[in-house]
């Protein structure tokens, strides 16, 4: 922790070197936590940019205070390229984060009391759509009785068929479904979009896909195409696998636009951090221009680590469906301890990763503080040109760190080594500054 501050002056002057060493740090490290990712040097432009320091409430071109030209320029574009990318009628880049945008869409398609069907955390889903005893966004704010699928753990995904008969049981209780939420923050397979929309119809529900890991993934064409699909909205986060800013947004279609933007504005928000929408814009057209390379890479990428971490021993789960189809993977680590302790091993070997639920857990009396699992993305070390033979590598890494019981500060100095010649963003348009540069515009 800092020291004791004495005065405006040490306060000023701890936060500044406390942010350059952060930056340092991390310039040495592998972050490999699987929501977040490395943006640009135009959108880090964006983001120091006076953008922030401004309001423009309400629509494009519809604005409620005056000095909006060049701010409605630049969310137009980021609508335009939106909607392009994800091949939707509608695109809001104004909500600030994937929270608000989920809350957005539990607000315009549900009302308090509905019912919300959602993953449990341990298979995967996120506490915005979680119930109101876990302090859920959907059952906390929203107030939505939400309920979860019938999970088929042993291939990681919704159990179709239970989930028909759960819901016919639900709708006899008086109780029908009016959402269901598909999407994760454990998503290592395609959600099944189409049935869950099929299913829909038939109550009339509305179908949310939640795609705040995945985006980057969708836009470079390669999960799953969760609008072509028919999903009524598709909120997501724009820094995880889409590598921009952290900010939010919500695809939809025209028919839902109007009662959209009202719950955003007057209802959400009032202003929407146009730094961000900047940054959002700068990462679509990144994304238009790069991605379908990225996101190739990245998929690539994380079944190598996984298939290499696999045969040093390491149990990464659901080595039979090929262990991913995503930018993640799932391991469980019960076998040297728990992952809150694998966490800080890798961690003092400048590994950077979180603890994780299995969807298990639970069972065997495990909860999210010790749980049994780590979860590993590879987004950003395939952002800063990573390929196969560095996959390699890092599962070494791991290896000595986790099975192998080396002393994590030796492996620090060669995760620096590897580390040293991957220091640029990948996948942008081109800039001469490093990706973790540190940039004083004091
Ligand atoms: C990360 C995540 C979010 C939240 O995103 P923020 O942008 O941090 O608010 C929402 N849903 C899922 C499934 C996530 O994994």
């Amino acid at each position: 922790m800092v020291n004791s501050i004495s005065s405006g002056r040490d306060a000023y002057e701890s936060v500044l070197r406390s942010l350059e060493n952060h930056h340092a740090m991390i310039k040495q490290s592998l972050p490999m936590i699987a929501s977040e990712n490395v943006p640009s040097q135009a959108v880090r432009e964006a983001l120091a940019s006076d953008f922030g320091n401004r309001y423009a409430e309400g629509w494009v071109g519809e604005r409620v205070y005056a000095g909006c030209k060049y701010l409605d320029e630049v969310e137009s574009v980021a609508i335009e390229l939106g909607k392009k990318l994800f091949k939707a009628e509608f695109i809001d880049v104004r909500p600030i984060s994937g929270v608000l945008a989920n809350l957005c869409a539990f607000t315009t398609f549900g009302n308090p009391g509905d019912v919300l069907l959602a993953c449990t955390i341990p298979t995967g889903g996120h506490i915005s759509h979680s119930k109101k005893s876990l302090g859920g966004t959907a059952g906390t704010v929203r107030e939505l009785d939400v309920v979860n699928y019938p999970f088929d753990e042993e291939n990681f995904t919704i159990d179709i068929d239970k989930t028909a008969q759960f819901v016919r049981e639900l709708k006899d209780q008086g109780r029908p479904p009016k959402i269901f939420v598909l999407g994760a923050s454990v998503f290592l397979f395609p959600h099944p979009v189409k049935e869950i929309v099929e299913l829909a119809k038939g109550y009339d529900a509305k179908v949310i896909y939640d795609g705040a890991h995945v985006a980057g993934l969708i836009a470079g064409g390669i999960f799953q195409d969760p609008i072509g699909d028919g999903v009524d909205a598709f909120t997501m986060s724009t820094h995880k696998t889409l590598a921009g800013p952290q900010h939010g947004a919500i695809v939809s279609w025209s028919k839902y636009a109007e009662p959209i933007k009202r719950v955003i504005f007057p209802g959400l928000l009032s202003n929407h951090h146009l730094h961000a929408v900047a940054g959002v814009a700068i990462a679509f057209a990144e994304a238009l221009e790069f991605y379908p390379d990225y996101a190739r890479n990245i998929v690539i990428n994380s079944k190598t680590l996984a298939q290499a971490l696999f045969e040093r021993g390491i149990n990464v789960l659901y080595e039979k469906k090929g262990f991913t189809e995503s930018h993640m993977m799932i391991m469980d680590v019960t076998k040297y301890g728990n992952g809150f302790e694998v966490e800080k091993r890798l961690e003092k070997a400048n590994i950077i990763v979180n603890r994780n639920l299995l969807p298990y857990d639970k069972r065997m009396g495990r909860d999210y503080k010790a749980p049994g699992g780590i979860r590993v993305g590879t987004q950003e070390l395939t952002r800063l040109g990573m390929k196969k033979s560095e996959m390699e590598e890092v599962a070494d890494f791991f290896k000595k760190v986790i099975c192998d019981n080396k002393d994590p500060a030796k492996v620090a100095l060669e995760v620096a080594e590897l580390k040293k010649g991957f220091q640029k963003v990948n996948y942008c348009f081109s800039s001469t500054k490093d990706a973790y540069e540190y940039i004083k515009i004091r």
